[in-house]
């Protein structure tokens, strides 16, 4: 399937997760994959994992300097985009008693703040008729104890999306939202669960699930690369749950 021939996809956080399933998604239909993450090491070695020529590149999403830099290198190497799939962040669960300062600051610099002036700086390079898909999560909108900043930082994504969808249609430039609910990835072990905590997590959403099981990064991907493509072509502002049915089940018991 190669909708997505010759165009060129920017994967923030793809090295790793989901946004290392999107990547390989859109190489597998036919794309130019530009990955990013923070560390230099894990970023190169997915970047030749992935192959058919993917280019990795280090940016710390929370940091403007280098989404200005990002996008100096990809005009450099490809005078424009047309994918943009903000996928970095990270997850930090605690009580709103324990929350500190910098704990909050750093949850809403990566996942929000940084996902917004990525998408700023970036914007120049997006070709109109451009896609850009922003990857909050089921948490946007329910209420998860000790997802306090979590959620509140991927609820203000969803909020972007919409804006953004009016503020680019000009320009014929989509813009949607992803949430997810739980995903098969190393994003809990990466916020200090450990493997039974994990494993525990994992079966109490197990069993709100209709589905009865977490999502795979495949699944996600997939949902990404269709919003990426032309086969969405009348799809903007909008924002999917892909959850197996959890926040249904949880609306309405
Ligand atoms: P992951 O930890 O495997 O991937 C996160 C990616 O973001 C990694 O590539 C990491 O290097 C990158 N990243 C983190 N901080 C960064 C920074 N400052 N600058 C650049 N890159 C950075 O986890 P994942 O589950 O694949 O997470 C991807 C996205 O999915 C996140 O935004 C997460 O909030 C969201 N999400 C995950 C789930 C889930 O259950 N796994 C559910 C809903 C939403």
């Amino acid at each position: 399937m190669s909708t997505l021939q010759n165009k060129v996809a920017v994967v923030t956080g793809g090295n790793s997760g989901i946004g290392y399933a999107a990547a390989e998604e859109f190489i597998a239909r036919g794309a130019k994959v530009v990955i990013t993450g923070r560390n230099r090491q894990a970023v190169e070695a997915a970047a030749t994992e992935l192959g058919s020529g993917t280019l990795g590149i280090t940016a710390n999403q929370a940091s403007i300097t280098d989404s200005v830099q990002l996008a100096n290198e990809l005009k450099t190497t490809f005078g424009q985009i047309d994918v943009l799939f903000v996928n970095a962040g990270i997850g930090s669960f605690l009580p709103v008693e324990q929350v500190t300062e910098d704990q909050f600051d750093e949850t809403m610099n990566v996942n929000f703040k940084g996902a917004f002036f990525t998408v700023q700086k970036l914007l120049p390079l997006i070709a109109d008729g451009g896609s850009i898909i922003l990857l909050s999560s089921v948490n946007a909108f329910t209420g998860m104890p000790g997802a306090s900043v979590y959620s509140a930082s991927k609820a203000a994504l969803n909020s972007l999306g919409r804006t953004l969808s009016r503020e680019l249609a000009s320009r014929n430039i989509r813009v949607n939202v992803v949430n997810p609910g739980p995903i098969k990835t190393p994003i809990l072990a990466k916020a200090g669960m450990d493997e039974d905590n994990i494993a525990a997590f994992r079966k109490k959403f197990a069993e709100r699930i209709p589905l009865s099981r977490a999502g795979e990064s495949a699944e996600v991907a997939k949902l990404v690369a269709f919003l990426a493509s032309s086969d969405a072509s009348f799809i903007t502002g909008a924002e999917y749950n892909i959850d197996g049915g959890l926040t249904i089940h949880e609306l309405v018991g």
